[in-house]
C-alpha cells in the first residue's frame, strides 16, 4: 500500500485518554478510533492485523474439526428466559424491544442460540460430538470500559460450542480445543499460560484461561517454577497449610496499649514485631444475614473467591459494614481479634499454625500479644482463603510459586449439561431414550487480542508487532524522493518486486522529512525496514533494520531484494 494513499494520520501526543500503552499506541498509530465509550472503528491499518488474528483463529478451528456458522447478535428475550439468564445476568445485557414491543437482547455470549440451534438439528447421538464456532461482534454494557479494546462495550469474539453424548466425550473435545488454542497462540508469537480458571458465573466443572503475559494485565496468575508448569489464576490457587505442626506456647498473654494504632503496617511498627507474626481479622457478611468472622496472617490477603465458597459467607462476597462490625464486637475495624468473639469465626491455615502472635484486643486502643489458639481461645476451623504470595509451594507439590501478571484472551470451559438441561436440547440414545446433550464452550476474545499482543511488544518508540500479526512485513523508505528520481526509481522498482513476490509491503511515498518517516515506522512496528537514500546509492548500498534490532545493517544493491525475502520468510 502507498502511505500517501492511507489518509489516517499517526498522533505524535501521548492522548491524555488512554491510560494504558496499548490503547495510547493504537490510538497515536491509527489503528483505531473511537466512536463512544468502549466502542470503536478499526481503520484499514487496524483491521489488517486484526484480520490476521481472525485468520489464524480460523484456521485453527478448522484444522481442529469445528465447524464455522454465523448467529444473529440480535437474539429474543424469550431464550434468554428459558436459560433463566434473562434475570440472572444483570446490566451487562443491553435489553431492547422492537416495534412491536416484543423484548430483545444484543448478544453479549451465544449460549442460548446455540442450543436452540442444536436442539433443532441434532436429533440422535450418531451426531455427536460436534463443534460449531464464529467469530462474530458481542455487546456487554461493561460498568468499566476502558484500556481501548482491550475492554470494550463492542468487541469481536471466536465463540465456539461442543456437543457431545456423554462426559467422556466432552472430555475428548476440550482437550483438543485446548490444543487448538495453544497452537493458535504459539502462531501468533505471543507469550502465554495456559491457567485454571474459576468457573464463575457460567458454571460447569473445568475450566481454563489462556493469559498473555504482561506487566499491565488485569490478571494475577500464580505460575510455578516446577516442571509441570502449574499455572492458576491467583483467584483460584491453592495455598497448602504449612508443613510444619504450630510451635507450643511460649510466651504469656499480654494486653498492650497501642493508641492509634489501626493498621497492619502502623501495630507492626509499634510492636516492634513482623506483620507475619500477627492476626488481622476480616468481618464479612453471613448467608443468614449476620458477620463472619475470617483471621488471617497480617501479611496475607483474602481471597474473595475462595472465602464466597465457606458454608455461612454471603456470595458474593461482601465485607461487614462498619454497624454490623460494632454490633458483633463492640470496636470499630483496627482494634478486631479472635479472643473473646462471639460470631462465627474461620482462620486462614497458615493464621492458625502462629504461636505468640499478635491481634486486636476487640477494645479501642487494645492489641493482644502472646496469643495462642487452644490455649487462648478455641482453635477455629482451618480453611484456605488466602491469596497465594510468591514462593509458597506449588500446590501440586512441584516448585514454588511466583506471580505474574496477565491479559485474559481466552477461555474454555466444560459446560456439561446446564443449558441443554434447561433448555431440553435432547438427543435419542443408542437405546432410544432421549437424554441431555453434554456441552462444552470455548471463547476467544479477538479483540482484545490485538491490545494484548501490543501490550506485550513495544518500546519507547512504538508498537513492535511480532511478525505473524504485523499489519505489514515490510516497511519502504525513499527518503527525499522528491529531489532524486533514482531514489524514486529504485524505490518503485523495489515496491514493484515485493509486491509481486507477495510480501505485504507499506511504501512510505510521503512527501515528509526522514526524521518523520522514521518516527512512524517505528510507532507502526512494521518488522522489516528498507531505506532507499541517494547517498546509499552512490555506493551501491540500501539500509536495513529489523524494528528488534538496535542497530542499522548495510546491505550491498545487487541481491538486496533476496536478502529481505529470505527475512520475511523467517519471520
Ligand atoms: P473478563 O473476565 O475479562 O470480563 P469474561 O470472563 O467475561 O472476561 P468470557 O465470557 O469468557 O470473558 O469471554 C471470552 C473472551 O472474550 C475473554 O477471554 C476475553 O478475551 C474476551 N472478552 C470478554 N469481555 C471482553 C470485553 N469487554 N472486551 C473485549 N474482550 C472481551
Ligand atoms: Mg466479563
Amino acid at each position: 500500500m502507498r502511505w500517501s494513499h492511507y489518509p489516517v494520520t499517526t498522533v505524535k501526543e501521548v492522548p491524555s485518554e488512554a491510560e494504558v500503552v496499548s490503547h495510547q499506541l493504537m490510538l497515536r498509530a491509527g489503528l483505531i478510533r473511537r466512536l463512544a465509550a468502549g466502542i470503536y472503528t478499526w481503520t484499514p491499518l487496524g483491521l489488517r492485523t486484526l484480520r490476521k488474528v481472525e485468520t489464524i483463529v480460523r484456521e485453527e478451528m478448522d484444522r481442529a474439526g469445528a465447524l464455522e456458522v454465523l448467529m444473529p447478535a440480535v437474539q429474543p428475550a424469550e431464550l434468554w428466559q428459558e436459560s433463566g439468564r434473562w434475570e440472572k445476568y444483570g446490566p451487562e445485557l443491553l435489553r431492547l424491544s422492537d416495534r412491536h414491543e416484543r423484548p430483545f437482547v444484543i448478544g453479549p455470549t451465544h449460549e442460548e442460540v446455540i442450543t436452540d440451534f442444536a436442539r433443532r438439528e441434532l436429533k440422535s447421538y450418531r451426531q455427536l460430538p460436534v463443534n460449531f464456532y464464529q467469530i462474530q461482534t458481542k455487546f456487554r454494557d461493561e460498568i468499566r470500559p476502558r484500556f481501548g479494546v482491550m475492554r470494550g462495550r463492542e468487541f469481536i469474539m471466536k465463540d465456539a460450542y461442543s456437543f457431545h453424548a456423554d462426559a467422556a466425550s466432552l472430555e475428548r473435545g476440550y482437550a483438543a480445543m485446548r490444543e487448538a488454542y495453544v497452537r493458535m497462540f504459539t502462531r501468533m508469537g505471543l507469550e502465554f499460560r495456559v491457567v485454571r480458571a474459576d468457573t464463575g458465573a457460567i458454571g460447569g466443572s473445568a475450566s481454563e484461561e489462556f493469559q498473555v503475559l504482561a506487566d499491565s494485565g488485569e490478571d494475577a496468575i500464580a505460575v510455578s517454577d516446577g516442571a509441570d508448569q502449574y499455572a492458576a489464576n491467583v483467584e483460584l490457587a491453592p495455598a497448602l497449610p504449612p508443613a510444619a505442626p504450630r510451635p507450643a506456647p511460649a510466651q504469656a498473654l499480654a494486653r498492650v496499649a497501642t493508641p492509634g494504632r489501626r493498621t497492619i503496617a502502623e501495630v507492626a511498627t509499634f510492636l516492634q514485631l513482623p506483620p507475619a507474626r500477627l492476626v488481622k481479622l476480616l468481618l464479612v457478611e453471613g448467608s443468614d444475614g449476620g458477620v463472619v468472622a475470617i483471621a488471617l496472617r497480617g501479611d496475607h490477603e483474602l481471597n474473595a473467591v475462595k472465602a464466597q465458597k465457606l458454608p455461612g459467607v454471603a456470595s458474593p462476597l461482601r465485607m461487614a459494614g462498619p454497624d454490623s462490625i460494632r454490633a458483633a464486637t463492640g470496636v470499630a475495624p483496627g482494634f478486631l481479634g479472635p479472643v473473646g468473639l462471639r460470631c462465627a469465626l474461620y482462620a486462614d491455615h497458615a493464621a492458625l499454625a502462629l504461636a505468640d502472635f499478635a491481634c486486636g484486643g476487640n477494645e479501642e486502643d487494645l492489641h493482644l500479644t502472646g496469643v495462642n489458639w487452644g490455649r487462648d481461645l478455641p482453635a477455629p476451623q482451618g480453611v484456605d482463603v488466602r491469596n497465594v504470595v510468591p514462593g509458597d509451594p506449588s500446590p501440586t507439590g512441584e516448585g514454588r510459586l511466583s506471580i505474574r501478571r496477565g491479559i485474559e484472551v481466552g477461555h474454555i470451559f466444560q459446560l456439561g449439561t446446564k443449558y441443554s438441561e434447561a433448555m431440553q436440547a435432547t438427543v435419542l440414545d443408542e437405546s432410544g431414550k432421549p437424554v441431555p446433550m453434554t456441552m462444552g464452550c470455548y471463547g476467544i476474545g479477538i479483540t482484545r487480542i490485538v491490545a494484548a499482543a501490543i501490550e506485550q511488544n513495544h518500546d519507547a518508540a512504538g508498537i513492535v508487532w511480532p511478525a505473524p500479526l504485523a499489519p505489514f512485513q515490510v516497511v519502504l523508505v525513499p527518503l527525499n524522493a522528491a529531489k532524486s528520481a533514482r531514489v524514486r526509481d529504485k524505490a518503485e522498482e523495489l515496491y514493484a518486486a515485493l509486491t509481486a513476490a507477495g510480501v505485504e509491503v507499506l511504501f512510505d511515498d510521503r512527501d515528509a522529512r526522514p526524521g518523520v518517516k522514521f518516527a512512524d515506522a517505528e510507532l507502526l512496528g512494521i518488522p522489516h525496514r528498507l531505506v532507499v537514500a541517494e547517498r546509499g546509492l552512490d555506493a551501491g548500498r540500501l539500509e536495513y533494520r529489523h524494528r528488534r534490532a538496535a542497530a542499522n545493517e548495510d546491505w550491498p544493491l545487487d541481491g538486496a531484494l533476496e536478502t529481505l525475502l529470505a527475512r520475511v520468510r523467517a519471520g
